[in-house]
């Protein structure tokens, strides 16, 4: 038997580095800003511990371009390092300095916000540059230090006349990837990743208009005055505690987020927790009506204030993707893949924590403010339906406070709505029958009737709501909902016995074949009815049930394969026209009276288009002539 070492020789892994440490190449600013927020700020919790004495001075960071010189300059006034150090921290690929700082510090170091993990992000520097320096001056009474490489795995280190304290990148960026030396790239990288870092970054200078004195002409012109572009904000309002912060903080920091957007959000929820994780961030509700397609990726990912992702998918549940904010969190493990990432128990606790926050907050809201909640809550059903019909635990929250609107316009809790309709709504076996529209205009017929019979009719038009229907029906028992224009209305208990037939049991026999002769086609199954005089002589239905299943392979999920369309064509033996029909001696006559008054009942199902539409205007003609 034997032991051994691999050896792994570093001329090989080095390019492997260089390319392949990261997908995207335009990380490499964010690694470089983020060791040097880094060595601000090991810097500025050395000062606290009086390790480092005196006035620390001005600790912006500066990013600089020099076109001309192909070069990009990274600056900081930080820790720095010694010569040892930079043989230590930098000629070591892989050993973070950044880890190294935690450990020694472990227990007061802990909220110092240090970003550095892997002793990786350094090298990145590489995949745009083919000469990297590093002329840095650490705080300690030591000599400055300059280091250049090119790239290969060798180096030379010697010492620099740096007097400040304080570390220099210098990229000369390569050939091919110049695009690193356009300020308008370099802008646009600086405003995705440094956006709210910590510590204050300049990059370049812009004019500023000075206040115009009190005693200023009407047409006196302010004088400019040019100043440093700091392009963050180091204190952004997830960082700040919920009651240092005001309503219009929050929509500030909306505005800051996505500055396109003119609507106002319409609510937000705080988050923030130390134990057993760490997580902060903001949430916000914009307004969603029902629109599900709207863009999922408008949640920022950030970790101690840099940005990582807008993809948020397997950290946050589905349902609120929906939402928008930031949330910040450096225990999310971004080194897996996705897939994993929802089996981590880190990142499941995670989520469980934020969508209870939600429920909370809504709940909240909810008691507080019932009428405003009513008023929000066709921009926010959305969510809420979705997160109902997919967390298990969010249903069970949002069961008190989920709300079901009528088409007059009150609003009931699924209680309240319970409450409501148990005395004259239920079926011979005194099952609930919840009645419902989805839409007011085309069902307006059907809404009318069952409000004339004393019903309550509720108005649930969101693109989920089948779903989340047969999941209450399932969940609760005895009760299902029926919509006005289904067929299962039928199953409620007719309280108005006006309806008696005027036809005799004959008369009714023999109607049934006669108009079963005329209406061939399969999708229509004939039922005769003693039915309202004053109401429509045809009446269709359809099944709630296919009509339902139809909807939820729409949205998704659901039943598979395709169902047939069925209707049932009602026919109102109490109205004078199907007394008529049946009166009627010539063939021809009945049978144009009964598609007439099949095409009436399409036409207010608004099934009747095209041809037909066209040959029913041609009949209706006509019989006017
Ligand atoms: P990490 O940040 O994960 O520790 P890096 O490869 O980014 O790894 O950096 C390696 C180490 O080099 C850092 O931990 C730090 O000790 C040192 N270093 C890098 N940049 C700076 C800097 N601007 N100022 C001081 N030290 C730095
Ligand atoms: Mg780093």
């Amino acid at each position: 038997m034997s032991k051994g070492k691999i050896n792994v020789a570093v001329e090989n892994i080095f390019p492997l580095i260089k390319k392949f440490l990261y997908s995207d190449h335009e990380i490499f600013l964010r690694e470089l800003i983020s060791n040097a927020t880094d060595a601000t700020n090991k810097l500025k919790h050395l000062s606290s511990l009086g390790e480092v004495k005196g006035d620390l001075g001005d600790l912006t960071l500066e990013v600089k371009i020099d076109a001309k010189g192909k070069k990009l300059h990274i600056i900081d006034k930080g820790v720095g390092m010694t010569a040892d150090e930079v043989n230590k921290y930098i000629n070591e690929v892989a050993f973070s300095g950044a880890e190294e700082f935690l450990e020694q510090y472990k227990e007061s170091a802990k909220d110092s916000g240090i970003i550095g993990h892997f002793g990786l992000g350094f090298y990145s520097a590489f995949m745009v540059a083919k000469e990297v320096e590093i002329i840095t001056k650490s705080f300690k009474d030591e000599p400055a230090a300059h280091w250049t490489c090119d790239g290969s795995p060798e180096y030379e280190l010697k010492e620099s006349d740096k007097k400040e304290r304080g570390t220099e990148i210098i990229l000369h960026i390569d050939a091919d990837s110049k695009e690193f030396l356009e300020e308008s790239r370099i802008g646009a990288l600086l405003s995705k990743y440094n956006k709210f870092m910590p510590v204050p970054i300049k990059f370049g200078t812009r004019e500023e208009n000075l206040p115009l004195p009190e005693d200023a002409a009407d047409d006196a012109k302010a004088e400019t005055v040019t100043v440093d572009n700091i392009i963050n904000n180091p204190n952004p309002a997830w960082t700040k505690a919920p009651s240092d912060l005001k309503e219009e903080d929050y929509k500030g920091f909306y505005r800051e987020l996505y500055p396109t957007q003119f609507e106002e959000p319409l609510f937000n929820i705080h988050l923030n927790v130390d134990y057993p994780f760490n997580l902060t961030g903001i949430l916000y509700f914009p307004k969603l009506n029902n629109d599900l397609n709207i863009q999922k990726d408008r949640i920022q990912l950030y970790q101690n204030q840099v940005f990582v992702t807008d993809n948020v998918e397997g950290i946050v549940p589905e349902f609120l993707t929906l939402l928008r904010g930031v949330i910040d969190s450096p225990d999310i493990p971004l080194n897996v893949s996705r897939s994993y990432l929802q089996a981590d128990g880190a990142v499941k606790k995670i989520s469980n924590y934020i969508t209870r926050k939600v429920a909370d907050k809504l709940s909240s809201l909810f008691k507080k403010d019932r009428k405003g909640f009513e008023e929000k809550w066709n921009d926010i059903k959305v969510v809420i339906e979705y997160g109902m019909l997919s967390e298990d635990k969010f249903f069970e929250k949002a069961e008190k406070f989920a709300l079901f609107p009528t088409t007059d316009g009150d609003y009931f809790t699924f209680e309240e709505l319970q409450e409501k309709v148990k005395d004259n709504q239920t079926d011979k076996d005194g099952k609930l029958i919840l009645l419902y529209a989805s839409q007011v205009e085309e069902q307006h017929s059907y809404i009318q009737a069952a409000k004339d019979k004393g019903y309550t009719v509720l108005l649930l038009d969101s693109p989920i709501i089948s779903h989340l229907i047969q999941k209450l029906e399932t969940s609760k028992e005895n009760l299902s909902f029926a919509r006005v224009d289904g067929d299962a209305i039928e199953n409620l208990i007719k309280k108005d016995e006006a309806t008696v037939s005027k036809l005799s049991e004959e008369e009714i026999e023999k109607l049934k074949p006669i108009i079963e002769e005329v209406v061939t086609d399969e999708k229509y199954s004939v039922q005769l009815e003693a039915m309202d005089s004053q109401g429509l002589p045809f009446v269709l239905t359809q099944p709630e049930f296919m009509r339902r299943m139809k909807e939820m392979q729409q949205t998704g999920g659901g039943m598979m394969g395709s169902f047939p369309e069925m209707y049932t064509l009602l026919v109102n033996t109490n109205h004078s026209l199907v007394g008529q029909i049946l009166n009627t001696k010539t063939a021809k006559k009945r049978e144009r009276l009964i598609k007439q008054g099949l095409d009436l009942a399409r036409l207010s199902q608004n099934l009747l288009k095209g041809e037909e539409l066209t040959a029913f205007i041609q009949r209706s003609l006509d019989l006017i002539k």
